[in-house]
């Protein structure tokens, strides 16, 4: 059982989520940020082989079980992006300037396909064992009129299908009942911790 875990994150908003899904279970949650770890650079073009690199390099430079996730937002008018790229997508990580972006973006496709999700990949390495992945996504759509000031990147403008609410208006609880990492991790705990029914 796993007793500990390296959160391979320097995203604060991230860290929180897993921090709090995962103490219940017992589990002594370390962010990469403040064990001093580097930010590892997303060098692959798939969630997958992201949330591998991650993985693989903070394990072996902390010797220590470590989790990453990757994830992103695919708008379906825009082909998939921003995708792999969303941490990217606007300079220095501006969330503003993103969902700016984003919303011009959507506007110029010129369609009313607001329709997008939100794809979450947890790759888990424990030193001396084979990589172990879950994957979580949500369904949703696009609002060009920012809700709320919980949670973090889009949240904003993202509302999750069968809601009236964007995931910034839901508390973190809410949200990881049906957020892709949510989900990602209900498959993990499922799996590593035989938990059933979250
Ligand atoms: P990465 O997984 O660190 O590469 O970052 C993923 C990026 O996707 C974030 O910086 C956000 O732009 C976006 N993103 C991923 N998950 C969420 C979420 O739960 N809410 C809002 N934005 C998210």
């Amino acid at each position: 059982m796993l007793k500990e875990l390296v959160i391979a994150s320097h995203n604060q908003g991230k860290i929180n989520e897993f921090r709090q899904m995962l103490t219940p279970f017992g589990v002594r949650v370390y962010s990469a940020l403040e064990l001093g770890l580097p930010d590892v650079e997303e060098t692959g073009t798939t969630f997958k082989e992201n949330a591998s690199i991650k993985a693989e390099t903070l394990s072996k430079l902390s010797g220590k079980p470590c989790l990453a996730d990757d994830s992103g937002l695919c708008v379906t008018a825009l082909g998939g992006r921003p995708g792999v790229y969303s941490a990217r997508y606007a300079p220095n990580r501006n969330f503003d300037i993103a969902m700016e972006k984003l919303i011009s973006e959507l506007k110029s496709a010129h369609t009313d396909d607001w329709s997008a999700h939100f794809a979450c990949v947890l790759a888990l390495k424990e030193p001396g064992q084979k990589i172990r992945f879950y994957e979580g996504r949500v369904d949703g759509s696009i609002t060009e009129d920012r809700r709320g000031d919980k949670g973090f990147g889009f949240d904003p403008i993202f509302i999750p299908q069968g809601y009236k609410q964007t995931f910034a208006e839901m508390s973190a609880e809410e949200k990881s009942q049906i957020s892709h990492r949510g989900r990602a991790l209900a498959v993990f705990l499922q799996k590593e911790f035989n938990v059933k029914n979250i």
